[in-house]
């Protein structure tokens, strides 16, 4: 039996067709020609003018940051803030997750794995799936790490159900854990190993596995679950989709955009006629962390052609995308790139940061700066 890790890295040819379709068909997927960044890059098919969208995306994963839940009240299945939705939909079973209606709420339930980590029918934090989602919340130095794996697992194991319920309850031979994961989208993206220390590894294996296991106990998944989806080491499992999120996931910031905000910025500003003429940026709403198959694929450059950013279309509208902006003109063949991390910084400063990311940046700015000694 295959585990899903031991797959090629690199996903099929085609296998970002279908979504740079459903993205406009503006971009395509291919092989990355610099020697910076990933061995995968996105490429535009088409002329953008400066400050055109390129492409909206919804992410494949998205889970708001714990911090932030009780500041801004969002759905739970797309993420669209909820403040001017009169009436939102509450989760059946009283775990006070809030939805934009009854659609976003049936399919978080079923199809994104929230019966199996609702902790509305549950009587005491001491359930392995409380304490699962204790931890989420307690989780600050890992900003949102572990509700992010949660979310992962829950959809994965609601994933493998709706596939063995298609196969009769037989998986397909050879697969393991393999065909469900590369259902729910794990193979799209770059792979690597966890720099999380050893025992925070454990320590989410096993708060991940007795919550499965307690699942099982209880009916809200199947008994074979846990097999399914982490195969027969939980925290090599643990450790490979910690080592996935952490090098793909994007964190989502989306300004708040209501009427009542801008009137109080704008009245802000009017009373304070000596502050600087720029407006000043509107507060976040929303904080969450996320994975986005396509803009996943954009590598890094200190001199990007593009950037992203994230919206919200709104209640019952599909809720929270990353939008990618042109920031100068595109030609057709152009690599799409974005920078990921803060460009106005020197050369030595952007390097270390990027150190993270676990590459040396050869953009022609870094490469003008190193060479010849250039501020920049
Ligand atoms: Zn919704
Ligand atoms: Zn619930
Ligand atoms: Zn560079």
């Amino acid at each position: 039996m295959t585990a899903w890790w031991d797959d090629s890295p690199l996903p099929p040819p085609g296998a970002f067709d279908d979504l740079c379709a459903a993205a406009g068909g503006g971009v395509r997927a291919g092989e990355c020609r610099r020697a910076t960044g990933g061995a995968r890059a996105l490429f535009s098919t088409r002329a953008f003018a400066r400050d055109d969208v390129v492409f909206r995306e919804i992410p494949a994963l998205l889970v708001q940051d714990p911090r932030n839940v009780a500041s801004a009240r969002a759905c739970a299945r797309c993420h669209a803030l909820l403040d001017e939705t009169p009436t939102p939909t509450a989760c059946a079973q009283g775990c006070g997750v809030t939805y934009c209606d009854e659609r976003c709420a049936s399919e978080h339930f079923s199809s994104g794995g929230h019966r199996i980590a609702c902790v509305g029918p549950l009587e005491s934090y001491s359930h392995p799936v409380a304490a699962l989602k204790l931890a989420c919340a307690k989780d600050d130095d890992g900003d949102g790490l572990l509700a992010l794996l949660t979310e992962t697992v829950a959809r994965c194991v609601a994933r493998a159900e709706e596939d063995a319920a298609e196969e009769d309850g037989r998986e397909p031979p050879g697969e393991g854990g393999g065909g469900f994961l590369r259902r729910a989208g794990a193979h799209w993206f770059v792979r690597g190993p966890s720099s999380l220390p050893a025992a925070r590894l454990e320590s989410y294996a096993t708060l991940v596995s007795d919550a499965l296991d307690a699942a099982a106990r209880d009916g809200t998944c199947a008994e074979d679950a846990k097999r399914a989806v982490l195969g027969g080491d939980a925290t090599r499992a643990v450790s490979e989709l910690v080592g996935l999120l952490s090098r793909n996931q994007l964190s989502v910031v989306v300004a708040a955009n209501k009427p009542a905000a801008a009137a109080a910025a704008a009245a802000a500003a009017a009373a304070a006629p000596s502050s600087p003429s720029s407006d000043p940026p509107p507060p976040a709403a929303y904080d969450g962390v996320g994975v986005f198959p396509l803009v996943c694929l954009m590598n890094h450059s200190c001199e990007p052609c593009a950037e992203v950013s994230f919206e919200d279309a709104g209640a019952g509208r599909g809720g929270v995308r990353a939008v990618v902006r042109a920031k100068r003109a595109i030609a057709p063949g152009d690599e799409l790139t974005h920078a990921y991390v803060d460009v106005d910084a020197d050369v030595s400063a952007r390097a270390a940061a990027l150190a993270g990311f676990g590459f040396k940046c050869v953009c022609a700015r870094c490469a003008r700066a190193r060479g010849g000694g250039e501020r920049g």
